[in-house]
């Protein structure tokens, strides 16, 4: 009997795991198509001052704009893309596209990639962005290269001499979802990073959770005390809002001030931000 019933199991996991093998080479078959036939866009959403609300730039966040199942965000494609080297394909895309863009709107907004840890490892990868920044003209210290913990874990020195050869470049690094992690902290030990992206967990609860509290305290002052200023990422409320600015933390990304828009809506947008004075004008440290 349960010897059957395991017997049982096995055939079914077994199915389970063809279905998924099956679902994951349809995706990346689907997905190399999607970089030839040009269905992949840039979304940006804001990063700005907490203060006054000023945007310092912009990240650019991947979708696909898949031909039956609509709009679809990188959960549903990044891992995969990941797990099948096509991360390298679209993320030069995604390279390419940001810097293009960007070198377009007022020269004091940033624009914020991310890269996956497997692009990351290519011996080419700093090439790559060079490549970007001379195709698009953009100003090398306008792109901000931003790393998840999952980047830190493998080769520390080839990540150390990656991140030297960026700064040569004038490029900067952020640290995203910091706190999200287990290595957080060694993370900013080992590596320079030039910016800070406290991860959203810890926004959402500000205020209500005094673990979460206490914990971005302590990371604005972490911040402050390495002289590496912190975003605060996922502000959707104004007490949230008030809560880090109160703090010390000079910068936000979140629905609170704005969602992700395709590039033909920020067009508009950032124009606007670069007729209005004060802080937008300067890059700020
Ligand atoms: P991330 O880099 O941490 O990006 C922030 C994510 O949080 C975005 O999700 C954004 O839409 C979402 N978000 C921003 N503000 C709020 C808020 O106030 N509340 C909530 N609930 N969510 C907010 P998205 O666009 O789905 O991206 C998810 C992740 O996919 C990104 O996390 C990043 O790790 C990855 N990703 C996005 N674009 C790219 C890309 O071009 N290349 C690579 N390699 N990864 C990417
Ligand atoms: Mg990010
Ligand atoms: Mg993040
Ligand atoms: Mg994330």
């Amino acid at each position: 009997r349960a010897k059957e019933e395991a017997g049982d199991a096995i055939r079914l996991y077994d199915r389970r795991m063809d279905e998924a093998q099956r679902d994951r080479s349809a995706l990346a078959m689907e997905l190399r198509a999607a970089l030839d036939s040009d269905a992949f866009e840039l979304h940006y959403q804001p990063q700005t001052l907490l203060s006054d609300g000023a945007v310092t730039g912009y990240e650019a966040l991947i979708r696909w704009r898949h031909p039956t199942r609509g709009l679809l965000g990188p959960d549903a494609f990044i891992g995969v893309a990941e797990r099948t080297g096509l991360i390298r394909d679209i993320g030069t895309w995604v390279l390419h596209a940001a810097c293009r863009e960007a070198a377009g709107w007022d020269p004091s907004l940033r624009i914020a990639v991310n890269v996956s840890p497997r692009q990351l490892s290519q011996s080419d990868f700093v090439e790559q962005v060079g490549d970007a920044l001379i195709a698009s003209g953009l100003a090398p210290e306008r792109l901000e290269i931003e790393l998840t913990e999952a980047s830190m874990i493998e080769d520390h020195a080839q990540l150390r001499a990656v991140m030297a050869a960026l700064k040569t470049l004038g490029v900067r690094v952020a640290m995203d979802d910091y706190g999200a992690g287990y290595a957080s902290l060694a993370a900013l030990r080992n590596f320079p990073f030039d910016k800070i992206k406290i991860d959203r967990e810890f926004i959402e609860t500000l205020g209500s959770d005094p673990q979460s509290t206490a914990i971005v305290r302590s990371t604005l002052m972490l911040g402050r005390a390495l002289g590496i200023p912190v975003l605060a990422e996922g502000v959707t409320t104004e007490a949230g809002r008030r809560i880090l600015e109160a703090e010390g933390c000079r910068e936000g990304q979140g629905f609170l001030f704005g969602r992700p828009v395709p590039a033909a809506e920020l067009a508009g947008r950032a124009a606007i931000d670069a007729d209005r004075p004060g802080p937008v004008s300067g890059p700020i440290a």
